[in-house]
């Protein structure tokens, strides 16, 4: 890619609706600190389209994060707060994958709302790629493992990102090996299951042609994810124009050039991955999943088909393989965590309960389960449903469903694990006793449970109660460890391109 083009991500004036703000509004539904309490302000990183990212230096610890500020004064709308409010809660859904930037802390005052990341220092993919014209396939193969990866954990959590692009992705560090991460969801949304999106936004080498047609789902992110393995491979977009509305008319077209250098001699799985990829019919595109079981970008050592589990899966199956008590624990601390942390599991509650009855039922696990690319039998997904079912009702209630997909890094938070501990204290002996497991039990509507057995095993001193130690060692075990940014150069795209509404030419 020789220019850096304006990054404009486009969204369709007719979809947009704009209502003054008189009163000031907020974006985070409770009151913060003042940023600088906690953090030293540093060199300034990077601009976006909405926020100024700066370097930051928490005082308590001394580590440094980065910092993004965005400005009150320009999110204009209702819904341009409540995509700063949505973006917070993506990164906090995603956070536990090691290729997406992990949110620290958020901040609102007056005039601006900050979040506090992990810091990359080694800039961004886009200007590694024109810094070296264009990757071997052993390199590039194993950026999309990293760029595909989130892609399908996003899917498998219920997120559409909507904005992928090498600007996108930064490196942690400036070694050459340094690991990639996913920043800036501002354009990422919670879908449910056959939701159709029609609002036109992306940036322009990298839309797919469903969303120029106003009609996609989350199938456009593969194609977003194909352009930039084409753009690794050779250095320069697929779809290519002097003008936006060149480039669109390119990508509907869809052709994509294999004759040019340096193409011949780029291997014939490696194109077959990118015509597989940059499909047009989003219905016969690869998904995520199964672009990480393609030959090119699986190693020789892994099976191409071996299936790999969805987020959900994997956390329901460590949660099935806990104690009564640590589900018990995880439960109390759901409940405490606040809208932040756990918005983006209630969509994806809403996602699997298809029928809005606030219960998830066998059926519907299976059809959810399915969905995310999980293919089990009908019995290990029973015995998951029964693991999650802590008060065995014969379905998955909705704080049973948030303890059992909950991601285990919120356990790291000692302030969690002190008032999960103290939920069971209830005389605050320091203590947990048989009595007070027991009472815990018939909260929760568990029976017939082995309790010393079960005190035992966690009772590492052998007093026949469980202090906060041992209970903190028993729950940190086996853990493992922007706005719409609404474009200001507002284009109606189907107009200019001659699309009528319902996206035909
Ligand atoms: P916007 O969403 O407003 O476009 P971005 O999220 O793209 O803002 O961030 C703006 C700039 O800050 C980018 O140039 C990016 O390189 C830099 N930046 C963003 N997040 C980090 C981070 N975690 N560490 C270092 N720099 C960052």
């Amino acid at each position: 890619m020789e220019t850096k083009t304006d990054p404009a991500r486009v969204t369709a004036a007719s979809t947009t609706t704009t209502t003054t703000i008189t009163k000031p509004r907020r974006v985070l539904p409770y009151s913060t600190q003042n940023l600088t309490h906690d953090y030293t302000i540093g060199k300034k990183l990077g601009q976006g389209q909405f926020g100024t990212t700066y370097l930051c230096t928490q005082k308590s610890t001394g580590l440094n994060y980065a910092c993004k500020t965005i400005p009150k004064r320009k999110l204009l709308c209702q819904e341009d707060y409540d995509d700063v409010w949505r973006e917070i809660q993506i990164m906090h859904h995603l956070s536990e994958h090691q290729h997406v930037v992990r949110i620290h802390d958020t901040y609102e005052d007056k005039s601006c709302v900050h979040i506090v990341m992990e810091l990359c220092e080694g800039g961004e993919l886009f200007d590694r790629i024109v810094k070296k014209g264009n990757y071997s396939e052993r390199e590039a193969a194993k950026l999309m493992k990293t760029i595909v990866g989130v892609v399908e954990c996003c899917h498998s959590l219920g997120v559409f990102h909507r904005d992928l692009k090498p600007e996108n992705f930064l490196f942690l560090s400036v070694d050459e090996d340094a690991a990639l991460k996913a920043t800036d969801f501002g354009l990422s949304v919670f879908y449910k299951p056959d939701e159709v999106f029609s609002d036109v936004v992306g940036s322009p080498y990298y839309v797919a042609p469903e969303v120029l047609r106003k009609h996609y789902g989350p199938e456009a992110d593969v194609w977003s994810a194909g352009v930039i393995l084409y753009i690794l491979l050779s250095g320069v977009p697929p779809f290519w124009a002097e003008t936006e509305i060149g480039i669109f008319r390119q990508i509907l077209e869809g052709k994509i050039d294999f004759e040019s250098e340096p193409w011949p001699n780029i291997s014939e799985s490696a194109k077959d991955l990118i015509r597989k990829m940059l499909d047009q019919n989003p219905k016969r595109r690869l998904t995520a999943h199964e672009v990480l079981c393609h030959p090119w970008i699986v190693d020789d050592k892994v099976a191409p088909d071996k299936p790999l589990d969805s987020a959900v899966l994997s956390r329901l199956k460590h949660f099935s393989a806990m104690n009564k008590l640590k589900k018990m624990a995880l439960r109390v601390i759901a409940e405490r965590l606040n809208e932040e942390e756990i918005g983006g599991l209630k969509e994806l509650f809403k996602m699997i309960d298809t029928d809005n009855s606030g219960t998830i039922t066998f059926d519907e696990l299976k059809d959810g389960l399915k969905r995310v690319g999980s293919q089990l039998m009908e019995s290990e997904i029973k015995d998951l449903m029964d693991a999650a079912d802590i008060d065995n009702s014969g379905t998955i209630d909705y704080g049973e469903f948030l303890a059992a997909t909950l991601h285990l890094n919120k356990l790291e938070r000692e302030e969690n694990l002190l008032s999960a501990f103290s939920f069971f204290d209830k005389d605050a002996s320091g203590y947990i006793t048989i009595d007070e497991l027991q009472h815990a039990c018939k909260e929760f509507g568990i029976s017939e449970l082995h309790l010393d057995d079960m005190i035992k095993e966690i009772d590492q001193d052998d007093d026949g109660q469980i202090d906060y130690e041992e209970f903190a060692a028993m729950m940190r075990k086996g853990n493992g460890g922007i706005g719409r940014r609404t474009m200001r150069n507002t284009i109606n795209l189907g107009d200019a391109l001659g699309l009528t509404k319902n996206g035909s030419k």
